[in-house]
């Protein structure tokens, strides 16, 4: 699995990149924490971004393409990856397309956490109070100043990702702002939806808070059972995406209804659309 977590900082790109790490056994590619180790570590690369990352700038886009470009090569990379913090501009995002291509990689989501921008403040605040009381050392760009000029950055030039990865279809958008269980849950829903991912890893996730959600049965019947019959598909598509096209087996080649579907039921009423679903499913 092949995927980028889109967002801007304390939308919990990091946070959902771990979980993803824990339960599908691929890595987190973070350039922010790569940087951070480059500074720590004074090479070459450390020293020439230590100032602009500490002032909440972003560092030429050939640096950190070299350092993705070298970090896929790892035999790690190979069963799979998240990308958390890159690409973050268009350029980036263009040169990505050029590396996945020569690599043979294919790239099977972006999922943006879409957040309300006012509590990011607050978010980041509670972070640094939290690792102040761990005793753990603070970002020097977690301050109120330097968060202001990185949310600026990730409007005008992260934010147009948005546009670039909606259009090539790859873009599901995720409620940020749920609770910390929630999004998991929605990802995985979705990643289960489009093919990603077996529907048994996205039943792990509902079993473990003893949730009921009705996506998760018919996935995995219709991921096993597609092409059997329309109805067998259009079971799955509805309980995985509320919606009435694809099926996991199809998304992988058009993921067109699929995202769209994911998309449009991330608006924050998980619960509704569950027993919305659970009805729809009763009348089938
Ligand atoms: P955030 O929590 O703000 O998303 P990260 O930990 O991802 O921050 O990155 C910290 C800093 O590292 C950024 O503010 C930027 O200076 C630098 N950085 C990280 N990734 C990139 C990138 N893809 N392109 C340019 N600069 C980057």
């Amino acid at each position: 699995m092949r995927l980028i977590l889109l967002g801007p900082p304390g939308s919990g790109k990091g946070t959902q990149a771990q979980r993803l790490v824990h339960r599908h056994g691929i890595v987190q590619l973070s350039t922010g924490e790569m940087l951070r180790a480059a500074v720590a570590a004074q090479t070459p690369v450390g020293l020439k971004a230590k100032d602009i990352m500490a002032s909440g700038g972003l560092v030429p886009d050939d640096m950190v393409i070299g350092i993705i470009s070298d970090r896929l090569d790892q035999p790690d990379a190979a069963k799979g990856f998240i990308l958390d913090g890159f690409p973050r501009t268009v350029p980036q995002a263009e040169a990505l397309d050029e590396l996945l291509k020569k690599k043979h990689m294919r790239l099977d989501a972006v999922i943006e956490l879409r957040v309300n921008e006012s509590a990011l403040l607050q978010r980041v605040e509670t972070r640094v109070a939290e690792m102040r009381a761990r005793g753990e050392e603070v970002r020097i760009d977690d301050t109120q100043e330097v968060l202001t000029k990185r949310l600026a950055s990730y409007r005008t030039l992260t934010e147009p990702l948005i546009h670039y990865y909606s259009e090539r279809r790859k873009l599901l958008t995720v409620d940020g702002m749920m609770t910390i269980e929630h999004v998991t849950r929605e990802i995985s829903r979705i990643l289960t939806a489009i093919g990603a991912v077996e529907a048994k890893a996205a039943k792990k996730v509902g079993a473990a808070k003893g949730a009921k959600s009705s996506a998760k049965p018919a996935a995995r019947k219709t991921s096993k059972s597609a092409g059997k019959g329309p109805g067998a598909s259009k079971k799955t598509a509805r309980a995985s995406l509320k919606a009435g096209k694809p099926v996991p087996q199809r998304a992988k080649k058009s993921l067109r209804g699929a995202l769209a579907s994911a998309k449009a039921r991330t608006a924050a009423k998980p619960r509704k659309t569950v027993k919305k679903v659970t009805k729809k499913r009763a009348k089938a």
